[in-house]
């Protein structure tokens, strides 16, 4: 049988954003307040609080990034509770939390999230009249992984 993830119209949608992309997540979710709000929303905590501050849309707040958000939003990923990823990562700046971040990005890829990582990317992404839908995602078989022998 083949796999899927059901994405609900009401789609659960974590934003994040680096502190130099900051500004650029606050005006575009300004810009797509009517959409978000269709939505339910999440976010690492600074980028969440400052969010809610310019919107007034309601964001649950998780932990900042490099304290553990990125790590709690992956982890939501995983267990089905966030389904759209919005991600605006600083390609100009190395960040406490690397390896964090590459398992934000990671985890995304392999629970097939629709994930916008750039400004335009996430203007086609709000866009799509799937964020208006029930969405079927298609999973990669990991069964044959999951199936592996361990080397004794
Ligand atoms: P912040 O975290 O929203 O708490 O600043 C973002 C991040 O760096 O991942």
């Amino acid at each position: 049988m083949e796999n899927t993830r059901k994405l609900h119209v009401r789609k659960r949608i974590a934003l994040v954003a680096h502190d130099n992309k900051k500004h650029e997540l606050i005006e575009w979710a300004e810009y797509n307040k009517g959409v978000l709000a269709q939505h339910d929303l999440y976010g690492t905590g600074t980028t969440g609080a400052m969010i809610e501050n310019a919107t007034g849309l309601k964001v649950q707040k998780l932990m900042s990034g490099p304290m553990g958000g990125d790590l709690q939003i992956g982890a939501m990923i995983a267990e089905e509770k966030i389904g759209v990823v919005i991600f605006f990562w600083d390609p100009m700046e190395a960040q406490p939390h690397d390896p964090d971040i590459k398992a934000l990005l990671r985890v995304s890829v392999v629970w097939n999230i629709p994930m916008a990582c750039d400004r335009s990317t996430a203007d086609f992404l709000i866009t799509s009249p799937l964020m208006y839908e029930e969405y079927e995602a298609k999973m990669t078989d990991y069964s044959k992984y999951m199936a592996r022998k361990i080397p004794v």
